[in-house]
């Protein structure tokens, strides 16, 4: 069982990888990087609670699972579970880590590490910020293929992709990354 704050299905490859995918924001991250944007997500156990079988459930019609934060191996027990069940069941698993391989200490957490297809690895680092990279927010992080269905996954750095929803009540939710030209758009929008 691991501590989750949401999830959504997700067919954007630029973002969060191949296929259709089921997106997992985990709850709580200790590492505090400077200029998180999901710094709602940081404290511990204040989201939901989900079981390896309702994520198995919730996988059944996906390629594979991503997994985003919050910090997932700061929950390495409960996302190893996952993570073995879903293998099992034939489903990827990519892996958005502010860890280097090099700070693991834990067994659970580099189990993680070494089953996931694709593990997006480092802290975000604000003065390194680039909008142009295919899933890392700044150029210090670092992307590993494992053996897989991923082995030969090639990166495609080079645009800028943002997903923009309204919800029933008219709110905003944004993810990806934002380039100026939409920004303005934003702006132009939100005072109308
Ligand atoms: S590891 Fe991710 S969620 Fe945690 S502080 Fe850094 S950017 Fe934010």
């Amino acid at each position: 069982m691991i501590n989750y704050k949401t999830y959504s299905y997700e067919e954007n490859e630029h973002l969060y990888g191949p296929g259709k995918r089921l997106l997992l924001f985990t709850q709580g991250c200790s590492l505090h990087c400077k200029g998180c944007v999901n710094k709602h997500l940081w404290q511990f156990g204040v989201g939901a609670n989900i079981t390896v079988e309702e994520v198995l459930e919730l996988c059944q019609d996906v390629e594979g699972i991503t997994f985003h934060g919050g910090e997932p191996l700061d929950q390495s027990g409960g996302v190893l579970e996952i993570v073995k069940a879903l293998k099992s069941a034939g489903k990827t698993v990519i892996l958005f880590t502010g860890y280097q391989y090099k700070e693991l200490s834990k067994s659970s957490q580099k189990r993680v590490w070494s089953l996931s297809d694709l593990v997006v690895s480092g802290r975000y680092i604000e003065e390194k910020r680039n909008i142009y990279l295919q899933f890392r927010g700044s150029t210090n992080q670092r992307v590993y293929r494992h053996k897989g269905k991923y082995k030969d996954y090639q990166i495609k750095d080079g645009k800028s992709v943002a997903i923009i929803r309204l919800n029933e009540n008219g709110e905003m939710q944004s993810r990806g990354f934002r380039n100026q030209e939409l920004e303005e758009l934003l702006q132009e929008i939100t005072k109308r």
